[in-house]
């Protein structure tokens, strides 16, 4: 099972929810990936949510949205590891140059979504994606 204490809001208030769909995807990555996967964020408590900001994070909010990375695996190959699932390849995956660990954000939305976060800012589509990549790697 991929529930573990890193997927409890980081706000210390010890409030957990992750939807089913998300379970299913993450197990799904799990099995992809070599080393260990680990989550920078995944619930948030709605104060939590106030504090850290971010306008992708109702997903967070709704137990439908993880932050991660992978050890080991750089940006460029994070990204084609978490496409490998169907259920992040259909919804919203974005890439952060600027996290201390960069990674990535995936969630379970019924649409597509992508983008990319570097210097504090946030960059749309594949075009910023691609750009936080390439900024990971100077
Ligand atoms: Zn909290
Ligand atoms: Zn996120």
């Amino acid at each position: 099972m991929v529930i573990s204490d890193g997927m409890m809001c980081p706000c210390g208030c010890g409030m957990l929810l992750v939807r089913e769909e998300l379970i299913v995807a993450l197990s799904e990555l799990q099995d992809l990936v070599p080393s260990e996967i680990v989550y920078h964020s995944t619930f948030r408590c709605t104060p939590h949510n106030v504090h850290v900001g971010g306008h992708h994070a109702s997903y967070h909010l709704h137990g439908l949205a993880a932050d991660l990375h992978i050890t080991g695996v750089d940006l460029a190959g994070m990204y084609q590891i978490v496409s490998e699932v169907a259920a992040f390849r259909d919804g919203g995956i974005g890439c952060y140059a600027d996290w201390t660990v960069p990674g990535v954000h995936v969630d379970v939305r019924d649409w597509h979504a992508r983008w990319g976060h570097y210097d504090g800012e946030y960059a749309m589509g594949l075009v910023g994606l691609t750009t936080a990549i390439a900024r990971t790697e100077r």
